[in-house]
Formats: structure tokens, C-alpha cells, sequence
């Protein structure tokens, strides 16, 4: 019996060492998978209806789906959330950011990919952007179709995700997503159509580069401050303060900003008409709010575009800033994250000058 142990023990120790010394003799990167959910891990009762749940695969097996992934990194999951994005929370994005700094701090990892859902993965993308301490690749990535679907596109993102993410070539980009055989900075990238698989774009300055099965091709930088030229820390930070959005549309009820401050807001985004607009009623309640200390960014609903410093509103005058081409829901991420300190007008302008 003993020696039936030893030979066990020693085949045992002998495949494992063969399959140490392929890895190593492979030289490939360790490219970590934090799953966070979304349509990517969702499933439904048919592979032709609209309707599946969310978040129902976890990490392991969605990598197990997707053939010779191993082949471009050695990959590990870790399930951080399994959420819908629409429930996606600033919990969860200080548990992500502060274990995705962890994780890059670590020689013996190459990179990160991050599994999420479509519908508020631009602005988990922002705000990583804005407090990772790394210049390794960090690739957000998800699908339109569940997991379930035909031609769920999930597992050809995935590949393309961790190719980027394993590929020396994408050092410095900050954060970026890939999707769809695109390759897009989070700072431009936008969700445009509501379930079509090419949803995200970056209309301003376009993807910053394409991923074809694997193969990685970068066109330019991304624009603005980010990753470890930013100056922004969640080292300690527990919550962010709470920002709200007003929608402005023709005729737009000019009191909603005070009802969110006696809410608890401490500051305003709106997404205006055209550049940044909204009616005269609810420039002067801006004025008021401002000068009672709580800041407001003007961003606009049109989907494109930059808000112009000086455009037919004049911001020194009512106290707001413009979020120049930040959408209104990036524009609130920079917001929550620029009130941990008491920046100035004149500070928050500038931020949105330069990230
Ligand atoms: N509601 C889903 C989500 O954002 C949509 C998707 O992932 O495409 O999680």
C-alpha cells in the first residue's frame, strides 16, 4: 500500500512540475479576472428570447467557456460583485479599485480584466481610471447578449479583453475598455444604443486602438489625466459624497436642485439642453445653490460633444463649471471624487480641464 502511495505521490509531483516548467518555458503573463456580473455572466430560458437575468455565471466557468483563453495568459477569477450594472454601487466600485491596486502592486501580476455589466461600465471605466496607482493594463469588458444567447458574444470579448491586458504594448493607456473588437479609453468611451453589440464609441476622439482574435493594434493615447498622473486617492476613503443628476428638457421644473440638496446631495450635475443649457429659472436657482457652497457642473444630454467654457452661459456669473466632454454620468464620478477635499471653482474647472 505504501508503495502504491509513493508512486501516486511522485506522478503527482511529477505532472505538476511538467506542467510548472510549459508555463514558465511559455513565459506568459498573469493576467487576473475580477467579475463584477452583467449580461456577460447572465442567462436566460432561451437562446432566442430578449429576457435572462444577470449576473447568474461565475468567473471560473466563464473562462472554462472560452477556448485556448489559457493559451494567452495564465488567467485567475476572483468574483468581486455578481450584480446587474444598473445595481452597480460606490461600494463596490472602492472594493474594486482598492483590491485592482492591490493586485498591480504585486510583481507577479501583469494585469487586470474586469467582467461587467454594459449598462454603467463607462463609469466604473472612469473611475478606475482616475484612482488606479499603475501603469499595467486594466481592460473592462462585458456583452449585449446573455451567455445563453445565439451568438452570445461574451466569450470572443472576454479573449480579446485578456489579450490586450497580457500584451507588453498596453502599458500607460489607463484604463480602457474592449468590446466588440474595439479598443476604447475610458475617458471617451460612451454606451450609444441600448442593446445592439456595437454599443460603446468614443465619438469625440475615437477607439484608441482595435483587438482582432487576439491580435492587439493601438492608433493613439487616450487623452486627459489618469492612472498614476492623477492625483486622486481613495487610500482611507470609505464613501464618496452623494451627487445627483438633473435632466433638463424643455420647460424643466426649476426646484428639483433644492429638493435633492435637502436630500443630502452635495453636489449637482445637470445634463442640459444643447451646450450645457437650461432655462433662466433654473440658472438662477444655480446661482443660489452655488453661492450656498454646493457646486454645479453643467454637462449636456445631447450624447456628443464638448460644453464650451464660454458659450450663451456664462459660468462666473452663476458659479458653475462646464464638464467640457464629460457625459453627465462621468462628469458626476469626477465630481464625487473632486469632494473628498474643498476644491475652489476655479480647482474644479481645472479638473475638468485636465482628466
Ligand atoms: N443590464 C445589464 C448590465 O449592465 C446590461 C449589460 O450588461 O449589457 O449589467
Amino acid at each position: 500500500m505504501k508503495t502504491i502511495q509513493k508512486h501516486f505521490k511522485l506522478i503527482v509531483t511529477s505532472l505538476f512540475l511538467l506542467i510548472n516548467v510549459t508555463l514558465v518555458a511559455q513565459n506568459l503573463p498573469n493576467i487576473i479576472v475580477c467579475a463584477t456580473g452583467g449580461t456577460i455572466a447572465g442567462a436566460g430560458a432561451s437562446s432566442t428570447g430578449s429576457a435572462y437575468t444577470s449576473g447568474q455565471v461565475k468567473i471560473e466557468a466563464m473562462i472554462d467557456a472560452v477556448p485556448n483563453i489559457r493559451k494567452l495568459a495564465n488567467l485567475k477569477g476572483e468574483q468581486t460583485a455578481n450584480v446587474g450594472s444598473q445595481d452597480m454601487s460606490v461600494s463596490v466600485w472602492l472594493t474594486l479599485a482598492n483590491r485592482i491596486n492591490e493586485l498591480l502592486a504585486s510583481k507577479d501580476v501583469d494585469g487586470i480584466v474586469v467582467t461587467h455589466g454594459t449598462d454603467t461600465q463607462e463609469e466604473t471605466a472612469y473611475f478606475l481610471n482616475l484612482v488606479i496607482k499603475s501603469d499595467k493594463p486594466v481592460v473592462l469588458t462585458g456583452s449585449m447578449r446573455p451567455s445563453t444567447a445565439l451568438s452570445a458574444e461574451g466569450p470572443l470579448n472576454l479573449y480579446n479583453a485578456v489579450a490586450v491586458a497580457a500584451n507588453p504594448k498596453a502599458k500607460g493607456y489607463g484604463v480602457m475598455v474592449v468590446m466588440n473588437h474595439e479598443i476604447h479609453s475610458a475617458h471617451n468611451v460612451k454606451k450609444m444604443i441600448t442593446t445592439p453589440v456595437q454599443t460603446f464609441q468614443s465619438p469625440e476622439e475615437g477607439m484608441l486602438g482595435k483587438v482582432s482574435f487576439g491580435d492587439v493594434q493601438f492608433f493613439h493615447k487616450p487623452h486627459g489625466l489618469h492612472t498614476t498622473s492623477s492625483k486622486f486617492s481613495i487610500t482611507g476613503v470609505k464613501e464618496l459624497r452623494r451627487v445627483d443628476i438633473v435632466y433638463g428638457c424643455a420647460d424643466m421644473s426649476t426646484d428639483l436642485m433644492d429638493i435633492m440638496v435637502k436630500a443630502g446631495a452635495k453636489g449637482i450635475v445637470i445634463a442640459g439642453v444643447g451646450d450645457g443649457n437650461m432655462n433662466a429659472g433654473t440658472l438662477e436657482a444655480i446661482k443660489k445653490i452655488t453661492k450656498a457652497g454646493v457646486p454645479v457642473v453643467r454637462a449636456s444630454r445631447v450624447p456628443i460633444g464638448t460644453v464650451l467654457l464660454k458659450g450663451e452661459v456664462n459660468d462666473e456669473e452663476y458659479g458653475s463649471v462646464s464638464s467640457m466632454e464629460l457625459n453627465p454620468q462621468k462628469a458626476r464620478v469626477l465630481l464625487m471624487l473632486a469632494l473628498l477635499n474643498k476644491p475652489s471653482r476655479a480647482d474644479l474647472q481645472k479638473m475638468f480641464l485636465e482628466y
